[in-house]
């Protein structure tokens, strides 16, 4: 008999393969006493289970694919270094010493009460740090336990490919787990914007999260079918369903390989209007592969991940550097971003915590509370003008008072290069990010002093719908489609054509192409996004017919019926036809 379960695609694609159950985090760990005599040697053995776990990772971050996100390497390098640090190396072995208990043991209670620690602070990014001691203790666990094998799906190169059941999976796991030939992965939990869905998306896995109880629910060997898109999996499939979903990737195959002649093709829509698009970075190296799909220019280039996994800040000539790394690897127009830190991005200062980190002092507001940081940045990106098209664009602006605030600090900026005699371009465009429901609102007052706005869907449905977006229990109504959040959208993209500036849109949103014809109604003409969606995206550009679509969405939003409003979306969505 068949099973059907749903919960969250974050992946999209089909997969058909035998489930291989994984247990990670909820290991047994076994716990006795020890005689003092084995003291040194249980401390030893720890040591080499440390090593062993270090060099596991080292492996893995080498093989990080190409187009793997950055993040993925900061976070690979932030387990290495929790894997040197004395909370977790010395408190272990001092433990071992005090209290006569073998290694597991000693290393659970310490992760217990660093997890605690963290459980206290009422903060997202050390949320987020809990996670990463739950991993780092899990894979040392692993080693000491010599169940390394637990990640190894032992399947023969002749059965049919594992889909990998797990409780969560890290980055590091997902790709030890691709380089394995896995089909599919299923979590108990996690959310679409966790680093691991991610690297699903970039590795083109087909991914559903936050199936609690799938280990319980499946069996080991048994078939299943697992559609990222929809979010369901279908155990014990019958025929009828198997030859359904065979079809359905034999045309997803077929899909990719169509796609690759788009590169070089313009994104013309079937009615002649040409659309922009643009890349996302995090690295200055990520502007090579957004070459190699052929875009347009940068939409978002992410800086912070120049301040992160160190102890000190970027030189302004080291921030010049990347910043010309990426103008010279492109051919079009690059937007940098600046430092967007706060919330689930810091460098380890030692703020305060604040209570609401997201809604606390992140992006400009701490940019505009630390002038001397933000100087040097602006510095280096005036510098960088001079040598190519590029353009500063400022996050989570709310009021007109930061623009004017950025403005002022730029335009000092441009005054010191002046008597120093080195060279910017005057006129560089400086632009605002809506991501913050009252910047969507007042886009009318706020074009003026802006000469581009950028949509942070990611963000703006965050704060639209008062939802964290790291936060697993709640990402179920993280709802790009929600009325409210269509309206804002709109609102902005209206606000910057009365004013005649460029909007653009650079949150997760625009790479998925459910949503372009919809965004094409709504009047975008700017989709930015990571590379690996970038021709999926372009084509359903070039099929659309936006004047038939701008009539549809009008019409759309303007339905109150929740029921007509849902089909109608649907019916939009639907738009698109391999
Ligand atoms: C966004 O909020 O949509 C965005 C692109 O910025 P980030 O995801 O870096 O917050
Ligand atoms: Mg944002």
């Amino acid at each position: 008999m068949s099973l059907w379960l749903s919960a969250i695609g974050v992946s999209r694609g089909v997969a058909i393969g035998a489930v291989h159950r994984i247990y990670g985090a909820d290991l047994d760990i076994p716990e006795y006493a020890i005689d003092a005599g084995q003291v040194e040697q249980e401390i030893e053995r720890f040591d080499t289970a440390i090593d062993d776990a270090r060099r596991q990772l080292q492996t893995i971050g080498a093989q990080i694919p190409r187009n793997a996100p950055s993040e993925i390497a900061a976070f690979i390098q932030t387990h290495l270094l929790m894997m040197e640090d004395v909370t977790l190396t010395e408190a272990v072995a001092s433990r071992i010493r005090v209290s006569q208990c073998n290694a597991e043991w000693a290393l659970k209670q310490q992760s217990e009460s660093l997890v605690d620690v963290f459980d206290q602070m009422d903060d997202n990014y050390l949320r987020t740090r809990r996670d990463d001691v739950i991993h780092v203790t899990a894979r040392i666990q692993r080693v000491l336990l010599k169940q390394e094998r637990a990640l190894d799906t032992g399947d023969t190169p002749d059965g049919p490919p594992p889909v990998i059941v797990a409780d969560e999976l890290t980055p590091a796991d997902i790709i030890l787990l691709h380089q394995q030939g896995v089909a599919a992965f299923v979590t108990e939990h996690g959310g679409p914007l966790s680093h691991s869905a991610i690297l699903a998306r970039s590795l083109r896995i087909p991914a559903v999260v936050g199936m609690h109880e799938a280990r319980r629910l499946l069996v080991d060997g048994e078939t299943v079918i697992v559609d990222g898109e929809a979010g369901h999996v279908l155990a014990g499939p019958d025929d009828g369903a198997l030859e359904f979903y065979q079809h359905r990737q034999k045309r997803d195959e077929r899909y990719q390989r169509m796609l690759s002649v788009l590169r070089d093709e313009p994104a013309v829509s079937g009615d002649g209007q040409r659309i922009t698009m643009l890349a996302n970075v995090e690295l200055p190296e990520d502007a090579v592969d957004a070459q190699d799909v052929g875009v347009e220019g940068i939409g978002l280039y992410r800086t912070e991940f120049l301040y992160m996994n160190r102890e000190d800040s970027p030189s302004e000539e080291e921030q010049l550097a990347a910043y010309r790394q990426v103008l010279a690897s492109v051919d079009g127009p690059v937007t940098i971003r600046t430092l967007d830190l706060g919330a689930d991005k810091t460098v380890g200062r030692p703020a305060k915590m604040a209570t609401n980190p997201a809604l606390g002092l992140r992006a400009i507001r701490l940019c505009l509370k630390e002038p001397a940081m933000f100087r040097i940045q602006l510095r280096a990106l005036l510098r960088a003008s001079g040598e190519g098209k590029l353009r500063i664009m400022l996050p989570m602006i709310s009021t007109i008072q930061e623009m004017r605030q950025a403005r002022h600090l730029i335009a000092e900026a441009k005054i010191e290069l002046d008597k120093e005699g080195l060279a910017y371009d005057p006129a560089i465009a400086i632009g605002a990010m809506i991501e913050v429901p009252a910047a969507a609102l007042a886009a009318p007052t706020l074009a003026k002093y802006c000469d581009f706005f950028s949509l942070g869907t990611n963000d703006l449905i965050q704060y639209t719908l008062a939802i964290d977006r790291i936060d697993d229990e709640i990402n179920y109504l993280y709802d790009p489609l929600h009325p409210a959040v269509l309206q804002l959208i709109r609102m902005t993209i209206d606000a910057g054509r009365a004013a005649g500036i460029s909007v653009s849109m650079c949150g997760e949103m625009a790479s998925d192409n459910r949503y372009t014809p919809l965004l094409l109604g709504l009047g975008l003409t700017e989709f930015s996004m990571h590379p690996a969606s970038l021709l999926e995206v372009k084509r359903a550009v070039m099929s659309a017919n936006i004047a038939h679509l701008s009539q549809r969405t009008a019409a759309l939003l303007a339905l109150t019926d929740a029921n007509a409003y849902r089909e109608g979306l649907e019916a939009l969505t639907r738009e698109l036809r391999h």
